[in-house]
């Protein structure tokens, strides 16, 4: 018995291990839920991953160890990303390329195509981790921290909707907003 539960100990973190380098960050709250157990156990996992080197705890969650290395400039513009708004992209051979923004962010997913396994970014309110593909985006704000035109990630609909109140521009789907930008390109001609 305490075998089995030692090997699925050791399960889980492996999974938490994998959930951590896919996404780049994981939150405590959402591992606990999708795995069954009480954050505890989960704030115990991180401890350990963390003591063998494995992750880096930050509040609520942790990241992972390599995307704490030295931040490379933005692939697509060239800029050095600023913390929080930054766009990583995961590749099926194990890479991950790193862009300023979300607008840069997605056209470098554009430019990876088939490559690109995960990607993450943040979303601008919250500033927490959030799946970029499951994100909403409100494109053409007048808000432009970074590139122009303005795209911004929200990990939830009413705040992009509330922000778009605020800001204006358009919502769109992940899938939207990567052809919007790639309808922009050509009609700028900017771009690849
Ligand atoms: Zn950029
Ligand atoms: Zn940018």
């Amino acid at each position: 018995m305490g075998m089995h539960v030692t090997l699925l100990a050791a399960q889980r973190r492996k999974q938490i291990l994998d959930e951590v380098r896919t996404h780049g960050a994981v939150r405590i709250a959402d591992l606990a839920r999708r795995l069954g157990v009480s954050e505890m156990t989960i704030h115990r996992d991180l401890d350990r991953l963390a003591a063998e080197g494995l992750v880096r705890k930050v509040f609520g969650g942790a990241v992972a160890v390599e995307s704490l290395a030295v931040q490379p400039h933005c692939t697509i513009c060239g800029t050095l990303p600023e913390k929080r708004l930054d766009f990583t992209v995961h590749t099926r051979d194990g890479t991950r390329a790193v862009a300023c923004c979300p607008h840069c962010g997605l056209l470098l997913v554009r430019r990876l195509g088939a490559q690109v396994q995960s990607a993450v970014t943040f979303d601008f309110v919250t500033r927490q981790p959030v799946n970029a593909r499951a994100a909403v985006y409100v494109v053409e704000s007048t808000a432009t921290p970074c590139c122009a035109p303005s795209l911004l990630a929200f990990a939830r609909r009413e705040d992009a909707v509330r922000f778009q109140a605020g800001f204006g521009g358009r919502l769109a789907t992940f899938q939207q907003a990567v052809e919007w930008l790639e309808a922009m390109g050509l009609a700028s001609g900017k771009g690849e």
